[in-house]
C-alpha cells in the first residue's frame, strides 16, 4: 500500500512506536496512583436475582450504569466478597459518597468504595471492591467520565474521546474497503483464464492451512489464557449471549450469506453478507463480459484505488489514536494494561512462530517435497520486505520474483497462485483474529466461553481472513466480523490497537511465507499430475 510515508520522514510503523512511548509517559505521568471522582455522588446498589445494578441516584433518572449476572448468589458472593457481605440479606444498599462519609477511588489495586457503616461516630468502614478479582472497570470509567476529577481526569476523557474518534474513521472504511476489494480481486482472477484444477488445489491449500493455523491459534489461547483477568474498553458490557446450537448460528449464517436487500447490508454493516454479494458481483461482472463488463471492472478498479488511498489516510493517523488509546489507558488504568498486553502479544507470537516455524514447513518437506530451510533463504527478502511493510499487497512484486528467480516455480503457478493468496489466503491473520478475539472475550465479564462459541470464532476468523485486504492493520479492521458474530462489544479492541502494529508486521510475514508455500506445493501437485 502507498502512503506508508506519506507525511514525509519516519516510516508509519515508527511513528506508531514513538506515539506509544509518548502516549505511555503521558498517561504514566497523568496517573495519580488514586483517582476519585469531584463532587458528591450517590449510588444505589440493588441485588436483584443474582444480577447487581450500579446506578447513580440522580434525580428523576436513576440510570443503571454498570451492571453484571451471576449464576446464583454463591457467584455473585465469590466475585465479590466484599458487597455480598455488605448487602447481607438487603436487595438494596445506597452510598452517599458525599465526603467525608464516603469515599470512592481508583487506585492501583482496583475500585474501592469506603464509607462508614453507621452514623453513630463508629469508624468501621467498608469496602464493596478493593481486590483484582473485585474489580469494578466499566462501573468505574462511566463515573469517572460524569465527575472528571481535576485535569488528569479531564485529559484522560479527551483522550479517549480522541481515540473514539479513530476507531470511527476505521468503521468508516471498512465497508466500501470490502465491497471494492473483492469485486476487483475476482473480476482480476477471470481475465487470467480458466485453471481449473489449479483453482481447486489452491483453494484446498489456503483453506487446510488456514484452519491449522486457526486451531494452533485456539490451543495457544486455551491454554495461555492472556484474557482473564484483563480491563478491556467495553469489556465491562453484559453480553447477551445465544444459546443457539452450532448447526443453528451455521445455518443463519449461510442465510446471511444471501442479503435479501445488499443495499441494506452494506448501509447495516453486515458484513458476511457484504463479502458474498461482492464475490457474486465480481464473478456475473467477467461473465457478462464485453463492454459493460469491462466499465464495471474498471469502476471497481478505480474505487478501490481510492479506498485503499483513503484506507492509508486513516492508517496514518493511527499514531494519533494510539497515543490516545495509551494515555486513557495508562492514566486510568495503571500498570495492568503492559501485563495484559504483554501476554497476549506472547501468545499471538508464540502461535505465529509455531505455524509459520513447524507446520507449513513440515507441508513444504512432506507435500511440496522441498527442503523447508533453502525455501525461506530464497524468499527471505520477500519476507522481510512483508515484515517491515506489514502488507502483503506492497510484497506482491517481490514475492513473486522471489518465487520464480530464487526458487525456481513456474509462472503459471505463481502468477495465479501469489495475486489470490495475498488477498485471501492469511493464515497470520486468521490465528490472530481468534486469539485477539478470544482474548477479549476472555476479558469480558459474564462472557461465557462455550464450544459453540469456540467454533463460531474460528469460522468467522476464517471469513474475516479471507475478506482483509493485504494492506497493514486490515486484520484489525475485519476483526468487527468476529465480534459481532459472537455479541462481543467493538469498543474492546481500544487498547489492542496499541500493539497492532508490531503483531500486523509478524503475521504479515506469515501470511506471504504461506502464500510462498502454497506455490511449492500446487507446483508440485500440478507436476506429479501432468
Ligand atoms: N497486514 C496484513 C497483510 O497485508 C493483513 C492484516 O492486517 O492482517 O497481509
Amino acid at each position: 500500500m502507498t502512503g506508508e510515508n506519506d507525511s514525509g520522514g519516519w516510516p508509519l510503523h515508527y511513528r506508531i512506536l514513538l506515539a506509544m512511548v509518548i502516549g505511555t509517559v503521558v498517561g504514566v505521568a497523568l496517573n495519580p496512583g488514586e483517582i476519585a471522582i469531584s463532587g458528591p455522588v450517590e449510588l444505589r446498589i440493588v441485588h436483584d436475582e443474582n444480577a447487581i445494578l450500579f446506578s447513580e441516584v440522580i434525580p428523576e433518572t436513576s440510570k443503571v450504569l454498570y451492571s453484571e449476572k451471576f449464576a446464583d448468589a454463591a457467584a455473585l458472593a465469590k466475585s465479590y466478597p466484599r458487597l455480598a457481605e455488605a448487602l447481607g440479606e438487603k436487595a438494596e444498599l445506597t452510598v452517599a459518597c458525599d465526603n467525608p462519609r464516603a469515599r470512592i477511588v481508583r487506585d492501583r489495586s482496583g475500585v474501592t468504595i469506603v464509607w462508614q457503616r453507621n452514623h453513630d461516630g463508629n469508624p468501621a468502614v467498608s469496602q464493596i471492591a478493593a481486590s483484582s478479582g473485585e474489580k469494578l472497570p466499566e462501573f468505574w470509567r462511566l463515573l469517572v467520565s460524569q465527575h472528571p476529577a481535576g485535569v488528569a481526569g479531564g485529559m484522560t476523557i479527551a483522550a479517549k474521546a480522541l481515540g473514539d474518534l479513530f476507531l470511527q474513521l476505521l468503521k468508516m472504511v471498512t465497508v466500501p474497503l470490502i465491497l471494492t476489494s473483492l469485486v476487483t480481486g475476482v473480476t482480476g482472477l477471470g481475465s487470467r483464464g480458466n485453471f481449473g484444477r489449479m483453482f481447486g488445489r489452491t483453494i484446498t491449500y489456503y483453506i487446510v492451512t488456514s484452519m491449522l493455523a486457526i486451531t494452533t491459534g485456539l490451543v495457544l489461547v486455551n491454554i495461555i489464557h492472556p484474557g482473564v483477568g484483563a480491563i478491556l474498553p467495553g469489556g465491562g458490557a453484559v453480553v447477551e449471549q445465544s444459546e443457539e446450537s452450532v448447526v443453528e448460528i451455521v445455518f443463519q449464517q449461510v442465510l446471511r450469506l444471501f442479503p435479501a436487500n445488499p443495499i441494506e447490508a452494506i448501509a447495516q454493516g453486515e458484513f458476511l453478507s457484504i463479502i458474498s454479494f461482492a464475490i457474486l458481483l465480481g464473478i456475473f461482472i467477467n461473465f457478462i463480459g464485453g463492454d459493460h463488463g469491462q466499465r464495471l471492472t474498471e469502476l471497481f478498479e478505480a474505487a478501490f484505488a481510492v479506498m485503499m488511498r483513503m484506507t492509508s489516510w486513516v492508517i496514518s493517523l493511527a499514531p494519533f489514536g494510539v497515543a490516545a488509546f495509551m494515555i486513557f489507558a495508562t492514566a486510568s488504568q495503571g500498570f495492568d494494561v503492559f501485563r495484559t498486553l504483554a501476554w497476549y502479544m506472547l501468545t499471538v507470537a508464540l502461535a505465529l512462530a509455531i505455524h509459520a516455524g513447524i507446520i507449513l514447513p513440515l507441508i513444504v518437506r512432506f507435500v511440496a517435497k522441498r527442503s523447508p530451510l533453502e525455501f525461506a533463504r530464497h524468499m527471505s527478502s520477500a519476507l522481510l520486505t512483508a515484515f517491515s511493510t506489514a502488507s502483503s499487497n506492497a510484497t506482491l512484486p517481490l514475492t513473486i520474483s522471489c518465487v520464480e528467480q530464487q526458487a525456481g516455480i513456474s509462472n503459471r503457478t505463481s502468477s495465479f497462485v501469489l495475486p489470490l493468496g495475498a488477498t485471501i489466503n492469511m493464515d497470520g491473520t486468521a490465528l490472530y483474529e481468534v486469539v485477539a478475539v478470544l482474548f477479549i472475550a476472555q476479558a469480558t465479564p459474564g462472557f461465557e466461553m462455550s464450544i459453540t462459541t469456540q467454533v463460531t470464532i474460528a469460522l468467522t476468523a476464517l471469513i474475516a481472513s479471507i475478506g482483509a485486504a493485504g494492506i497493514p492493520h486490515a486484520g484489525l479492521v475485519m476483526m468487527a466480523i468476529v465480534l459481532q458474530a459472537v455479541g462481543l462489544p467493538l469498543e474492546a479492541q481500544g487498547i489492542i490497537i496499541a500493539v497492532d502494529r508490531i503483531l500486523d508486521m509478524f503475521r504479515t510475514s506469515v501470511n506471504v511465507w504461506s502464500d510462498s508455500c502454497g506455490c511449492a506445493v500446487v507446483q508440485q501437485l500440478t507436476e506429479s499430475s501432468d
